[in-house]
């Protein structure tokens, strides 16, 4: 018989169940991506993230071309693209891995009701795009953990499947229509500095991370100018690794690099539980806290400065334009920026959210909604009222500047850590510095409002 194998966040030939499991039982399988109208409805397929994925499924056809087969491609609603293609491969199976947004999870509903209509089954496969899947560890009486540490300490102790190797060869029925495959330079909007996509690359990247850098990650994971994170988290996004083997791989070299780095994808797999129980905290508060946020009329104007990078706190103003430039802003970035817009500036998390969602490559519901919320003290964070200030920040995870002057054009001429409070200078610094902006609140006032709004002076 035939099968199809639906890719979605899982743009990979190695480690990949559904595809195992569909070339262990068919005859011939298809493998199918759907650009699926509901994603570009939603709002969700930014222009970073469509030219990584063109990436992405140039290298899945290269990879399936040289055992033998191909992607198909089509556009439109996915569930009647699915069926369309079944009927035409006369297709028994369809697997699919499992995910957990409130819309990927309406997705296999639908999917399901449609193909067991005519007569076909649905295969979901967890552990596909997470490394424990969500509901395999709970706490008692209740269905997901809502602490970070406690839920590490059981995902740490949990046995994992096994690595599978890539197909040798895959044998795709002939005569099924595709569309033409993406091109990245076709699409208007992509930031200059965006990285690469596709297995391929992921597979070079992560070999890399493991020979040398991971070693330093825990020393080194917050220093914001070394930039020494394993920047692998769009190909986690988009499925071109997977977190099994990467949490395999990593533990086999050992070391303390290695466990703090594991510890951070166990971040990715913990808010995947609570986004799986959870769907709403997509978008509305995990906590509530009452917070009346500024209205965006009364806050418009900082809201772009702060978009655009200049409130005048230099590191806030590196970061930002560093995710304008490249469409990744490095985590301890993510953190203080965050923190400003949501509590200097006391603009709602949504706002930043979908911002960060407009050019992040990584783009993630899971990731990107709950760690704001994280930030913002509405989600898992049990510091809620935790405020980061931006010139300690500046100081501490970049100490001789160089991040901010690397992104920051006015302040180039600054040396030193001097560059972090540009009000301070003195000619003839303070004229190279003419053309930056002050800053846009006094962080003393920010801190009060905050406080006040919380209820907690
Ligand atoms: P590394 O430090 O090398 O970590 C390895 C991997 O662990 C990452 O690739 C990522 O998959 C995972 N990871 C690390 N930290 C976190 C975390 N806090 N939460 C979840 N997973 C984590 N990450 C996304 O993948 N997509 C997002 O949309 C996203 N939005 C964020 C928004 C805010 C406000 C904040 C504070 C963090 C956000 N993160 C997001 C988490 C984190 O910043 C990025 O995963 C990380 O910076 C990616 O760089 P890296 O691959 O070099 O990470």
């Amino acid at each position: 018989y035939v099968s199809i194998v639906l890719f979605t966040a899982d743009l990979r030939l190695h480690d990949h169940p559904p595809l195992r499991a569909a070339l262990d039982g068919a005859r011939e399988v298809v493998p199918l991506f759907v650009h699926d109208r509901g994603v570009t409805d939603a709002g969700f397929a930014a222009p970073n993230r469509l030219a990584f994925l063109a990436d992405c499924l140039r290298d899945l056809d290269a990879g399936l071309r040289e055992r033998g087969g191909r992607l198909v491609l089509r556009s439109g609603d996915v569930v009647t693209e699915v069926c369309r293609v079944a009927a035409e491969a006369e297709a028994d199976e369809v697997h699919l891995a499992a995910d957990v947004s409130a819309y990927a999870q309406a997705r296999e509903r639908r999917l399901r009701r449609a193909l067991e209509a005519d007569g076909r089954r649905l295969h979901v496969h967890d552990t596909v795009t997470c490394a424990v899947a969500p509901g395999t560890v709970t706490p008692a009486a209740s269905d997901h953990f809502a602490v970070f540490t406690p839920y590490f300490r059981t995902w740490s102790a949990q046995g994992l499947r096994g690595v599978l190797r890539a197909p040798r060869s895959v044998r795709v029925p002939e005569g099924i229509a595709s569309e033409g495959l993406p091109s990245r330079t076709a699409l208007p909007g992509v930031s200059r500095g965006l990285a690469a996509g596709g297995e391929t690359e992921g597979r070079v990247r992560l070999a890399a991370w493991l020979r040398t850098d991971v070693a330093a990650y825990a020393d080194r994971h917050d220093d914001l100018a070394g930039d020494a994170t394993s920047r692998l988290s769009p190909h986690l996004h988009f499925g071109t690794l997977s977190p099994v083997e990467l949490v395999h791989r990593a533990r086999g070299k050992g070391g303390p690099g290695t466990e703090a780095f594991v510890r951070q994808l166990a971040w990715r797999d913990f808010h995947r539980q609570v986004l799986a129980a959870r769907p709403a905290a997509a978008g509305a508060d995990y906590r509530t806290r009452h917070d009346r946020w500024r209205s965006l009329e009364t806050a418009r104007e900082d809201v772009e400065a702060w978009r655009e990078g200049r409130t005048g706190y230099p590191v806030v103003d590196a970061a930002m334009r560093q995710l304008r430039h490249e469409g990744w802003m490095h985590n301890r970035g993510r953190l203080l920026t965050a923190s400003f817009l949501t509590k200097t500036l006391y603009v709602d998390w949504r706002v930043g959210a979908r911002y960060f969602l407009e050019l992040l490559v990584d783009g993630d519901v899971a990731d990107n909604q709950l760690n704001w919320q994280w930030v913002a003290g509405t989600g898992t964070d049990t510091r809620p009222h935790r405020v980061l200030n931006p010139v300690t920040q500046g100081k501490r995870y970049d100490p001789d500047g160089t991040y901010v002057r690397r992104w920051v054009e006015e302040l180039r001429g600054v040396e030193g850590r001097a560059v972090h409070e540009p009000w301070k200078l003195r000619d003839p610094e303070r004229a190279v510095a003419g053309a930056y902006p002050d800053p846009i609140i006094e962080l003393a006032d920010g801190l009060a409002r905050f406080k006040r709004a919380r209820g907690r002076d």
